[in-house]
């Protein structure tokens, strides 16, 4: 039987990550795969995570099962850190999910449960699993221009044009922010359009937040998600943990749905704990709580958007030292979209090859489509990088 597989093709950016460990050369630079690094090129357990394990530690008395849409301190906690004061539980129905994965992954199935043609626009380009989820679902994709190549900005004309032939019982992907793979991000304004078009369309908005406080900070990298969820009265919103907690590993993540009534939100409740139960029953326990404990603990909370903030700020350093050094070395300022994008990653726009040539004679890794992760920079590391992107042509 099992001998009738097919191979698959392994994911891109994972194959990177092997490649990378595999490269003897002294000195290279791992820009690949989206984990934040210090410059150091660690990846730290924060400290309030560490104290909350510390307390769970101490305080759990039991291993037994748990719910299976999760905890509602962690369900709570999260609506709250998302949705703010416009977060309503008694509409809200929510579900604990393994990673920002498991997410995107259930809100396509219940999508699919209530919309059985539905159709599911994303951004071109967009997180290249999103359209491996989809494809293997079998749910058609159709893609809305997002990049602007000349620009390095938003082509937020094409994105309109291409929005406005969603229909209802379609869903509608958006980044909730520090776009994947791009950078490139919406403005408040550019939002509220957005939010005009699904209203006139119908189509049902996704967002994947899988990096609040990452961009411009907690509040502000939530602005988008939240006027919509403002504007439009039914809303998926699936978002991811590993990122801002720093637990990547513990696969902690969470699904949203904003309903229109009460009657519908009891639906998809029950909908959404049914999809855990099929899917892999209980969601993983410890990084939730985790999340619960730092969230709701208020000196724990103080630290961590202490700690979120250190880790933000590193970023947008790291961008403008990038952006600097680029200028002086190319006379111009066609590299300041480094600067104003935000997040881990930037997209250069260079060709493949081009980012062949610069893993090949500098040892600097980086995704085939030029993405590149700011957070595998350090002080040394911003005018190699410099020098190899001027060097390589880009
Ligand atoms: N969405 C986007 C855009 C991402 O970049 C990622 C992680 N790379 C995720 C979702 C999922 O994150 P995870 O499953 O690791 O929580």
């Amino acid at each position: 039987m099992l001998g009738n597989l097919k191979p698959q093709a392994p994911d891109k950016i994972l194959a990177l990550m092997g490649e990378f460990k595999a490269d003897p050369r002294q000195g290279k630079i791992d820009l690949g795969v989206g984990v934040y690094k210090d410059a150091d090129g660690h990846t730290p357990i924060m400290r309030a995570v560490k104290k909350a394990e510390q307390r769970m530690l101490e305080t759990e008395t039991t291993k037994t099962y748990s719910a299976l849409a999760g905890e509602p301190d962690f369900q709570k906690a999260m609506g709250e850190l998302i949705l703010g004061a416009g977060y309503n539980p008694a509409l809200t129905a929510a579900l604990a999910t393994v990673g920002g994965t498991g997410a995107i992954r259930q809100a396509l199935e219940l999508a699919r449960m209530a919309s059985p043609d539905l159709r599911v626009f994303v951004s071109d380009p967009t997180w290249p699993n999103h359209v491996s989820i989809m494809n293997f679902m079998g749910l058609p994709v159709q893609t809305y221009r997002y990049f602007n190549d000349a620009t390095r900005g938003v082509d937020f004309e094409g994105m309109k044009a291409d929005l406005a032939g969603a229909k209802k019982g379609d869903v509608v992907l958006l980044h909730g922010c520090c776009h994947n793979p791009t950078g490139a991000n919406l403005t408040l304004e550019q939002w509220a359009e957005v939010a005009d078009i699904l209203e006139r369309t119908g189509a049902t908005p996704l967002v994947d937040l899988a990096y609040q406080g990452f961009g411009d900070g907690l509040e502000e990298d939530a602005a988008g998600t939240r006027l919509i969820a403002s504007r439009i009265p039914e809303v998926l919103i699936a978002a991811s943990c590993s990122k801002n907690f720093g637990i990547y590993r513990e696969r902690t993540g969470c699904l949203l749905a904003q309903c229109k009534d009460t009657a519908t939100k009891d639906l998809a409740q029950g909908a959404m704990a049914f999809l855990n139960r099929q899917t892999y029953s209980f969601p993983p326990f410890h990084g939730a709580k985790i999340v619960a404990t730092v969230l709701n603990t208020p000196e724990l909370r103080a630290d961590w958007m202490a700690e979120l903030e250190e880790v933000r700020g590193g970023m947008l350093r790291l961008r403008e030292q990038l952006a600097n050094e680029l200028a002086q070395l190319s006379g111009s300022d066609r590299f300041a979209f480094i600067a104003q994008h935000r997040g881990m990653f930037s997209r250069l726009g260079a060709k493949p090859e081009v980012v062949q040539k610069i893993k090949d004679e500098f040892a600097i890794y980086m995704v085939g489509d030029s993405r590149l992760n700011i957070a595998g920079l350090n002080d040394t590391t911003v005018p190699i990088l410099a020098r190899a992107i001027i060097e390589a042509g880009v």
